[in-house]
């Protein structure tokens, strides 16, 4: 099956990936930059942008769960840790102390079940998102003397907004910093490491702006698009006024042109949000998506190409922001909703 040729293809770009990564190192001052892994590196292929970044000198992976570690725990070489960041339930120990993975540790519950291997651990402190992590109150009473603390790590609820929240839970995190002892401390993502050097401590955790998202006008003009869909041509064909596109008709021609049918759908990822509203191209001529996203087709206007075919091959517009910004869609999505069927072809 693997040698069929897919109908639809995500070109990846190696080199704007690992100069993302070396961008929000450098933004990210004294402390070293991380790579958030996790959802198969947000939808990419966790094994090699994992690859990739130890190559470029990246140290510390997060992945969400054990399933995720097993994936990836191998490429571990030279010094490379992971951490765990869904933390750790009783049926994840046996396959934990069978990896090097670091379990971070998010509730007292936790702590109790990990103290006993006297293994290296992360430890997440709630700072005031209240997803995941130990209140600053609770610490006292959680007994982590026994542990070996590699990061204490909080995380930002809003570092994408310029609001309150984000000073608040910063000194909410200091103030805690105060009652727990590890390695490195590590706070920031993406958009964090974008607030300035008070929020990078010893090590950053950028996700989204490794892949191409741009969370905060900062970086906007640094990070570079990573990944760009293309669809094949299946069809051509020529509208008259009048003529129905789709279902439920979404768009009716006003005069004679050319469409091309796409091998592409939202079984993709490419929803229904897209509907008259999404952009293809070719060589530089903007081909706009017409009528209803299909799950396994869409059609583009071919009148700003005369030269188009079936076989040919498209270039979805897939610039985050502007996407997002399209769609209502958060970069988050467009990124981890890409489906199964693309070739992935890194460049
Ligand atoms: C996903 C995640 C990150 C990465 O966040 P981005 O916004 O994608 O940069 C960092 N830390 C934690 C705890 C996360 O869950």
């Amino acid at each position: 099956m693997e040698s069929i040729p897919a109908t639809a293809r995500l070109r990846l770009d190696k080199d704007a990936l690992v100069q993302n990564w070396q961008t929000l190192d450098r933004l990210s001052g004294t402390a070293s930059a991380g790579a958030a892994v996790k959802a198969n590196a947000y939808g990419l292929g966790a094994r090699n942008v994992t690859r990739f970044l130890i190559e470029a000198g990246c140290h510390d992976f997060y992945v969400a769960n054990w399933r995720e570690a097993a994936e990836i725990s191998e490429l571990m070489v030279d010094n490379a840790c992971l951490s765990v960041l869904n933390g750790i339930r009783d049926e994840d120990m046996a396959f934990a102390l069978n990896m090097s993975a670091k379990p971070v540790l998010n509730s007292i519950e936790q702590v109790r079940r990990w103290a006993p291997t006297g293994r290296p651990c992360d430890i997440m402190i709630n700072s005031g998102m209240n997803r995941l992590g130990i209140n600053r109150d609770d610490l006292e009473q959680a007994d982590l003397g026994t542990l070996a603390i590699d990061q204490v790590m909080s995380h930002m609820a809003s570092a994408d907004e310029d609001v309150s929240q984000n000073a608040d839970q910063l000194a909410q995190f200091r103030s805690a910093l105060e009652s727990i002892n590890g390695q490195r401390v590590s706070l920031a993502n993406s958009a964090a490491i974008a607030l300035g050097s008070d929020y990078h401590f010893d090590c950053t955790r950028p996700g989204l702006s490794i892949y191409g998202g741009k969370p905060r006008p900062e970086l906007e003009s640094l990070i570079q698009q990573v990944a760009t869909p293309q669809a094949q041509i299946l069809q051509v064909r020529e509208l008259q006024p009048g003529d129905k596109l789709g279902y439920n008709a979404q768009y009716t021609a006003q005069r004679i042109h050319r469409i091309a049918i796409l091998a592409m759908g939202y079984a993709d990822g490419y929803l229904r949000a897209f509907s008259n509203n999404g952009q293809f191209s070719h060589q530089g001529n903007a081909l706009p998506v017409l009528g209803r996203v299909s799950m396994d087709l869409i059609a583009v206007d071919l009148s700003a190409d005369d030269s188009l075919r079936e076989g040919g091959w498209l270039d979805c517009s897939y610039d985050l922001l502007q996407a997002s910004r399209d769609t209502g869609l958060s970069q988050y999505e467009l990124l981890t909703n890409l489906g199964q069927r693309f070739d992935e072809n890194w460049i």
